[in-house]
């Protein structure tokens, strides 16, 4: 693989992160996101499924603890390096690229709760994990609750009305948590800890969440079926039910005070950071197999590439991929570089590349003809799951609601840099 980065100031560490993590992608994510994907649900999460191959793999080369910090054992990646490396996971496997980001998020999160003790008890046994064993997930949306969870600057939601499926109740020193979240939940079936929004404050709606970990093997934790759906197979995702679950108190590192804006905006900014990315890395996946393609098939006595309207069509998916790079770094070099992220910035990058990277992924199923659907070409799994980024991590067309921000009094926004 060589593609003409348009960074000169990339160093040689970039430069080797990005081969180590191609390489990667290639030899161990594509061929068993292949077989996850051409599995059942259950058949994929089976004991002697090539699942726990991928997370034991890409725990050993610490693709988990990419961008946590080197104080908590972390590789303390900077931004262009995670968006280098992120691109790669998500030309190898969109689905596996997700599975790998929350089984991180959780211990992720809890850096912004400042509380070295949790970070201690959670976030460094994780980073030191070589094995895959601790395994995290991220739930957010609910069976009653969808885009409401996404909805911050719409009327509905700080209104009272707004009763969450999830419920957490302070009783002395703990928590007691009760409810459902959906079956949306990416990872949920693997995962050994959750970070989970409850409800804490009902008089706030959906402002009124905070921000807990729980490890899933307390009691009153339980799970649901495997998720069955047509795009991204190889992600696993599944409800988690909460029965009267007990945590400790410091365990929700976030209430609704420091909830949005806040850590909810930090971490939303931040997954739509990633969606950008892995579009990016999907998006140049088709471009790769649609160029291969045309430069073998013939048809009107030529390949396909020698004539003039197939070179223009691979010409504006290379124009995508170009566009994807180019606003999705830019976002993430800059949302993680800021104290607080400009969230509006994220959701273009997340709907201008899931959009763009689903075009590519249809263009290229089109230009392999009838090839292009059946399961020996790549490109019919690309076009399933791409179609699902358009939804995952809020629907695009929701995410535009970030406009709102147009009207607002501080608009238009400036930083300072100090
Ligand atoms: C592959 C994948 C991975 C995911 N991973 C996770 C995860 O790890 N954790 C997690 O918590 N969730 C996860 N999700 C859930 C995801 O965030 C939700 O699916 C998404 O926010 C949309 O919610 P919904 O599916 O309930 O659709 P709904 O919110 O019910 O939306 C249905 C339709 O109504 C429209 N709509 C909704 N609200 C409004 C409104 N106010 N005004 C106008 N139109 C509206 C939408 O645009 C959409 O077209 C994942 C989803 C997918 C597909």
């Amino acid at each position: 693989m060589s593609y003409l980065d348009l960074n000169l100031s990339l160093t040689e560490e970039d430069i080797q992160l990005r081969e180590a993590a191609h390489k990667f992608a290639k030899e161990v994510m594509r061929p068993i996101a292949r077989e996850l994907d051409l599995m059942s649900p259950e058949e994929a999460l089976a004991e002697d499924s090539p699942l726990w191959e991928f997370m034991r793999k890409a725990y050993e080369l610490g693709y988990h603890k990419i961008i946590m910090p080197e104080e908590v054992g972390g590789l303390g990646a900077t931004p262009l390096q995670a968006h280098i490396v992120f691109e790669e996971l998500g030309w190898g496997s969109f689905g596996l690229a997700v599975l790998l980001a929350v089984a991180f998020l959780p211990f992720y999160g809890l850096l912004l709760s400042g509380n070295q003790e949790l970070i201690e008890k959670f976030t460094v046994p994780f980073c030191a994990c070589d094995d895959g064993s601790i395994r995290g997930c991220w739930a957010i949306t609910e069976p009653d609750h969808g885009s409401d969870a996404f909805g911050h600057g719409e009327e509905f939601f700080e209104s009272p009305s707004m009763r969450a499926n999830v419920q957490a109740q302070l009783e002395g020193d703990e928590w007691v948590i009760n409810g459902q979240k959906a079956a949306w939940v990416s990872g949920a079936c693997t995962a050994t800890h959750v970070m989970m929004h409850p409800q804490i404050d009902q008089s706030r709606g959906m402002a009124g969440f905070g921000i807990c970990i729980v490890p899933l093997d307390l009691e009153g934790v339980t799970k649901g079926k495997p998720l069955k759906k047509v795009g991204q197979r190889d992600l696993n995702q599944g409800e988690l039910f909460f029965d009267n679950v007990r945590i400790p108190k410091e365990y929700m590192f976030i209430e609704p005070e420091a909830y949005h804006p806040g850590a909810f905006d930090r971490i939303l900014a931040a997954t739509k950071i990633c969606m950008s990315i892995w579009s990016t890395g999907l998006a140049r996946a088709a471009y790769d197999e649609a160029l291969e393609y045309a430069k073998e098939r013939v048809q009107g006595g030529k390949p396909l590439i020698e004539h003039y309207a197939m070179r223009e069509r691979i010409f504006n998916m290379f124009a995508r991929v170009e566009t994807c790079r180019a606003l999705s770094r830019a976002v993430t070099n800059f949302n993680l570089s800021v104290p607080t992220p400009f969230s509006e910035y994220s959701a273009v990058a997340k709907t201008i590349c899931t959009q763009k990277c689903f075009e590519n992924a249809h263009e290229a199923v089109q230009i392999l003809g009838g090839n292009g659907l059946t399961e020996e070409y790549l490109t019919e799994k690309l076009f399933r799951d791409a179609r699902a980024t358009l939804i995952e991590d809020g629907n695009n067309e929701v995410l535009a609601r970030e406009g709102g921000f147009i009207l607002s009094e501080t608009y238009p926004r400036s930083i300072s840099m100090g």
